[in-house]
């Protein structure tokens, strides 16, 4: 059981880093990767608890990078959290979050919904990590819309009215940051980003050319033929597969930790790679 991609509530998860690990233990995972959004602060306590478990903990993390004019997420696994390159990196980019966070709550209150700032940023953990998420919880639990879902339908998606565009790290720098980081960087959920085949095949090329080495084949929002499709794309392109929950919170995460199908048998496992020998054991 390996999980390559969860969170906690040092980004947008709801559960501490100890309550992952011991969530994820409790369900048989033995390999966990914390990817949180643009920050490494949750490594340490998960590293600690995962070493109790007998759990490996792959110190992971998910970066935001805007791409021809739109959010991509690529992480990172097996990197160094002293990297100063990542480091600073990462702080870049959260530098942003919280002006942007003041944008969607001034766009809500316009529309009738006051109070959406503080009530997210009340529920962010981290402050400078603030996002959708927490605005979404907040909607839901101030009763403005019935679920996280239609949140983001409703409010917080893509184009909807409350979406504040933003510019993210370039996919290079992800890349370039997490390589510095001794990581292996790796394409999060590409079926996600509403790119027809031969647009995700250009992008799965560019990645790789600049450096990337996998994507998710696995993942909660990919249905049979997107597994196929790019399973099929990653081998034509050069790139390992990955799998991950992408677990955030147990009443909200489509999957729970842990709760992933077997790689169609044409990938080669991310596992493989090197730079990730240490997972190899366990397959
Ligand atoms: P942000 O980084 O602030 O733009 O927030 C992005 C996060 O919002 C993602 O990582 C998810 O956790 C969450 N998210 C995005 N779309 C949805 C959705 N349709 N339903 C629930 N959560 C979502
Ligand atoms: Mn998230
Ligand atoms: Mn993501
Ligand atoms: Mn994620």
């Amino acid at each position: 059981m390996i999980d390559l991609h969860s969170h906690s509530n040092r980004s947008d998860g709801a559960l501490s880093p100890s309550a992952l690990v011991q969530r994820a233990a409790a369900r048989g995972v033995r390999a966990l990767a914390l990817t949180d959004h643009d920050t490494l602060d949750g490594l340490a306590e998960a590293s600690t608890v995962a070493r109790q478990h007998s759990l490996v903990l792959v110190a992971g993390v998910e970066v935001s990078v805007t791409w021809s004019g739109r959010t991509l997420h690529v992480i990172g696994l097996d990197i160094d959290p002293e990297a100063p390159v990542l480091r600073a990196g990462l702080s870049a980019v959260r530098s942003g979050r919280v002006a942007r966070a003041q944008a969607i709550g001034a766009r809500l209150e316009r529309l009738g919904i006051p109070g959406a700032f503080d009530g997210a940023i009340t529920l962010a953990t981290n402050r400078d990590m603030v996002g959708r998420a927490h605005f979404a919880r907040h909607m839901v639990a101030a009763g403005v819309v019935k679920d996280m879902g239609s949140a983001f339908r409703r409010y917080l998606g893509e184009g909807k009215s409350a979406f504040v565009r933003h510019t993210w790290a370039e996919l290079q720098q992800a890349v370039d940051w997490i390589r510095a980081a001794g990581g292996v960087a790796v394409l999060a959920h590409p079926g996600r980003y509403g790119l027809r085949a031969a647009r995700l095949r250009a992008l799965m090329t560019e990645f790789r050319t600049l450096g990337g080495v996998a994507v998710e084949v696995l993942c909660a929002s990919h249905g049979p033929d997107q597994v196929q499709l790019i399973s099929q794309l990653a081998n034509e392109c050069g790139l390992f597969a990955s799998a991950g929950s992408d677990f955030h919170c147990p009443d909200e995460s489509w999957l729970d930790v842990g709760q992933l199908a077997h790689l169609p048998a044409c990938c080669e496992p991310v596992w493989r790679h090197p730079n990730l020998r240490a997972l190899a054991a366990l397959q």
